[in-house]
């Protein structure tokens, strides 16, 4: 095992909430870590924000760069390129954290940031062709294939804006959904509306095609007749939702049915200094400005936490631990240490 570095708190994601908790951390004084696939999540995939307080209208990518700066301006530390996969909790009551290349990490605190990601088809030949025809995100690539036939594989709102998005830019696009149109109507009967799309309801995908190095096609099911067909598309966009893959972490913390991590007021989940904020957690309307707010919280009482273990009292929780309102000081089962 590769010597593991030591840090005080260790951030996973560097989504806004993880990079809001980056920065309290690290101004705390707090020797912290975050460890990322990317840098934004799905801020990136947001296109323009214009909901954020005090911001009139930013990209999602000069909101999380501007994030990153401050944080590294307290001394804060990115890892990016790279995916926790294990976090173990030591006979001490620190963490390790480890990522699939290998890295170890040893820390006081964790708070888990990491999100959401777009639900996958789950057909042959999509693993192949991802970023070479296959995209999670209309708002981010629909531009890339500007002038070519493309397919939505979507449905509900989320569906709908893609296609709105897409018919701009393809001259012909298939909306490929396995039921019937819902959503908004207002959305449903702009989709309808258009000329250059083709609206295939009760159809689902089968496999992508491609040549090798790009996609070519998509074979769909007529889900009611059984009935393959193959349409020509150069770009698939797949804008089915998006889900916790919160698998690494089952068994350590608590998830609901949505496989989402469950915390408390202040961003505790029933493990003591484990911390958890954002989109990735049970809180319900997954915004922005949301996942930043929690993290705020998660980061504070990670603070908290460090303080109290290190004996020093009058931490930043104060009054609201003495009213005994958050739920489970305690975790609420044993980690077989
Ligand atoms: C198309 C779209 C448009 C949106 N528009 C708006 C809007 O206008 N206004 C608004 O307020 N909100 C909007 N949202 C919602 C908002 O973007 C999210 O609620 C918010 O960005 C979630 O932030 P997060 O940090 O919790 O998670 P994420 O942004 O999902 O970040 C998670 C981070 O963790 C990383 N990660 C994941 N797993 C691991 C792992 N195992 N190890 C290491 N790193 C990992 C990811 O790479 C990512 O960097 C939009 C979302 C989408 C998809």
């Amino acid at each position: 095992m590769n010597q593991a570095s030591e840090y005080d708190a260790i951030v996973v994601g560097a989504g806004i909430a993880g990079l809001s908790a980056a920065l309290y951390l690290s101004r705390q004084g707090l020797k912290t870590l975050v460890i990322s696939k990317d840098l934004g999540g799905q801020l990136l995939m947001a296109g323009t924000i214009e909901n954020y307080p005090g911001i009139k209208v930013t990209s999602g990518a000069e909101l999380a760069m501007a994030i990153e700066d401050q944080v590294k301006t307290f001394g804060g530390e990115f890892r990016y390129g790279d995916v926790v996969n294990k976090i173990e909790r030591l006979e001490d009551g620190r963490f390790m954290v480890s990522t699939e290349m290998g890295a170890n990490y040893i820390c006081e605190a964790v708070v888990l940031a990491f999100g959401k990601i777009p639900i996958k088809m789950g057909i042959e030949g999509e693993k192949e062709y991802d970023g070479r025809g296959v995209s999670y995100c209309s708002i981010c690539d629909g531009p890339l294939f500007k002038g070519k036939v493309t397919a939505v594989v979507g449905k509900g709102i989320q569906g709908l804006d893609a296609v709105l998005h897409m018919a701009e830019l393809s001259p012909k696009i298939y909306y490929v959904t396995p039921t019937k149109l819902f959503g908004e109507e207002e959305l449903i009967d702009a989709v309808k509306s258009l000329d250059n799309v083709v609206i295939m309801e009760y159809h689902r995908p089968v496999k992508v095609l491609g040549d090798g190095s790009k996609v070519t096609g998509l074979l769909v099911e007529d889900i009611k007749n059984k009935v393959e067909k193959e349409i020509q598309v150069e770009g698939i966009f797949v804008e089915l939702g998006y889900e916790a893959k919160t698998d690494f972490v089952k068994g350590l913390v608590e998830l609901n049915e949505k496989n989402e991590i469950i915390i408390n007021k202040i961003g505790e989940t029933n493990v003591e200094g484990l911390f958890a904020a954002g989109d990735v957690t049970d809180i319900p309307y997954k915004q922005a400005v949301i996942s930043a707010g929690e993290a705020v919280k998660a980061a504070l009482s990670a603070f908290s936490y460090i303080q109290r273990r290190r004996g020093r009292k009058g931490a930043v929780l104060g009054d609201w631990r003495k009213t005994g309102k958050v739920k489970k000081e305690k975790p609420a089962f044993k980690l077989g240490l």
